[in-house]
């Protein structure tokens, strides 16, 4: 059977995108990509990117505090959201464009509309067109969920940030994950005054323990009021804000509330019950290691699978489907090692298992420093930096890595390569120390400063 094309692409996002510019480009295939949006995704749209140029927008201020007391006549004025907006606004469509560029250099035909699958080898559009291909993927990413009590009560979700007009002067966030820490981060940095309430003991459940109190108690010296064990009662909308009664205290009014509850697959009405296909119960479409669900013709990859939701990781599934389907060579994206940063202030950089997670295995020692790092201990900051090792008793192998600093996210990625090589401690410490950084903290920890097991 001739097919229209060989492989039709729901969704324009980092997964999508390297999927099918890889199955054109690298092997020749047809290929067609839908997108209902803005081609880039939630990754270049309103998450990873502009995420960061607003992490370095809140840095400033730190900044030329620290200028000041290194000698310079420095001060810093107000913020101008608006300036900085338009930029972001233009810097966006810039990007938007090389994606949209670079699919149509590949000869990738894009269909700028909703598409939903129609059957096995079938997509329809939403002018009711129906083209066919000989395989389907879905990627259409995930979206923020605001819990079903809470809905209607005029909260934001991390979308609705970057089309803020003006800054809020107070922001409540509700979470503990990746989101709700960054942003809490970020506002701050900002000059809004950002309190985060967090249901459970401890944000960014999960994660290394001693990381995560850590980056909770710098965040709070850096002045985000983060209450922990703290839920909302009651919440309406009262004197042009939100008023948000808590489970822990008075009620209180905020500009702004901004629900970082977590995110869903986005996989409602694209048809895929309709083709036998049982969903998970948050929406996530079941696939194998190569990213194909249970109709043979018919893969998913990113965020709308909840593997890792990740850019890099969706971009690797892409990558590996184009080359698994149309490059003869089966590959899969192995999911056991993944270096990633959450940008905190100061930054999370963290690969491979947490304390917790790895002494649950078996025996482990433990190699961790916390000290003011020079550049802020020198004008008297009193922020710690926190570098942590894992290390497995039998095998000497590096299990885990934990760096809380600025820059984090630059250094995981290198000691990221390191671990996935398989670096033993004794690779760590024949490697010669930088000096003087702060990294070099990495290869210069000798004793453990605690074990566990036999
Ligand atoms: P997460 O799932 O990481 O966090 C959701 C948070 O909301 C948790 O703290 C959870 O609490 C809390 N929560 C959930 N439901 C409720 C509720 N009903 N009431 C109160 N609190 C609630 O989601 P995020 O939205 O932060 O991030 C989604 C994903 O996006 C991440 O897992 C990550 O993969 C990705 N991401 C990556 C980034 C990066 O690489 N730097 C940045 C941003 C996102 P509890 O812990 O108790 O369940």
């Amino acid at each position: 059977m001739a097919f229209d094309y060989d492989l039709f692409v729901i969704g324009g996002g980092s997964g999508g995108v390297r999927a099918a510019r890889i199955a054109a480009s690298q092997y020749g295939a047809r290929v067609a990509l839908a997108e209902e949006y803005r081609m880039g995704g939630t990754c270049v749209i309103r998450g990873c990117v502009p995420k960061k140029l607003m992490v370095f927008a809140s840095g400033f201020p730190d900044a030329v505090a620290d200028a000041q007391a290194y000698g310079w006549e420095a001060q810093i004025g107000g913020f101008d959201w608006s300036a900085f907006h338009t930029r972001l606004r233009a810097e966006l469509t810039r990007l938007e464009g090389a994606y949209r560029g670079n699919l149509d250099r590949a000869g990738v035909d894009i269909h700028d509309c909703r598409a939903t699958v129609a059957g096995p080898h079938e997509v329809r559009l939403a002018d009711g067109r129906v083209i066919s291909a000989k395989h389907i993927l879905v990627a259409t990413g995930g979206r923020p969920v605001v819990p079903e009590e809470y809905r209607g009560a005029g909260c934001m979700t991390s979308d609705d940030i970057f089309e803020l007009q003006s800054l809020p002067r107070s922001i409540l966030i509700v979470g503990g994950g990746y989101i709700a820490s960054e942003f809490a981060c970020i506002f701050n940095g900002l000059g809004v005054k950002t309190t985060q309430f967090y249901r459970g003991a401890q944000i960014l459940r999960g994660f290394d323990e001693e990381a995560r109190g850590h980056i909770a108690s710098e965040m709070m010296a850096h002045g985000v009021d983060l209450r922990l064990g703290t839920d909302i009662q009651d919440i309406e909308a009262r004197d042009g804000g939100t008023w948000v009664k808590p489970t822990t205290g008075p009620g209180e009014v905020f500009d702004k509330v901004l629900f970082a509850t977590g995110r869903r697959p986005n996989s409602d009405g694209l048809g895929l019950q309709d083709l036998g296909l049982e969903l998970g119960p948050n929406g996530a479409i079941p696939v194998d290691r190569y990213s194909q669900t249970a109709v043979p013709s018919v893969y998913a990859v990113g965020d709308v699978t909840d593997r890792a939701n990740l850019t890099p990781v969706a971009i690797r599934e892409g990558h590996a489907f184009a080359d698994t389907v149309f490059g003869g060579t089966p590959r899969y994206f192995d999911h056991g090692i993944i270096p990633t940063a959450i940008f905190t202030q100061p930054e999370f950089g963290t690969v491979g298992l947490s304390e917790e997670e790895a002494r649950a295995k078996g025996p482990v020692d433990v190699y961790c420093a916390a000290f003011r790092p020079m550049r802020g201990a020198f004008i008297g900051r009193e922020e710690r930096t926190m570098m942590k090792l894992i290390v497995c008793r039998q095998s000497d192998k590096v299990l885990g890595c934990h760096i809380i600093a600025d820059q984090a996210g630059e250094m995981i990625q290198l000691a990221g390569v390191a671990i996935t090589m398989g670096a033993t401690k004794a690779d760590f410490d024949r490697t010669l120390a930088v000096h003087p950084t702060m990294a070099e903290e990495l290869v210069t920890m000798r004793t453990a400063t605690r074990s566990h097991g036999d």
